[in-house]
């Protein structure tokens, strides 16, 4: 269940509902069965965009504090957060 795409859920969901939708009432189960796939294929993609985005977020977190310490505010020169001068330019990094 897990392995099936949000996509595959919504597109099978929207096929039953239609098909059943224009044979008429008696196939009426596979319409809520249709809306039922297309509820879960919705929760899915929901969930995976959260996921995804938070996934996005931490790596984007974590290559920002990369280059915010280690970067010369002046030549951009990539240096060791230890120094006190930028060894390129010479200006003083901390006080
Ligand atoms: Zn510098």
């Amino acid at each position: 269940m897990a392995k099936i795409p949000w996509y595959l859920w919504i597109i099978v969901g929207g096929v039953m509902f239609a098909v059943s939708y224009r044979i008429g009432e008696s196939m009426n189960i596979f319409l809520y069965i249709g809306l039922l796939f297309l509820v879960v294929g919705i929760f899915k993609m929901l969930v995976s965009f959260i996921l995804g985005n938070k996934g996005k977020k931490a790596v984007k977190q974590a290559a920002e504090m990369r280059t915010q310490q280690f970067t010369c505010p002046r030549c951009r020169a990539v240096i060791s957060p230890d120094f006190y001068f930028c060894p390129n330019c010479g200006t003083r990094l901390r006080f």
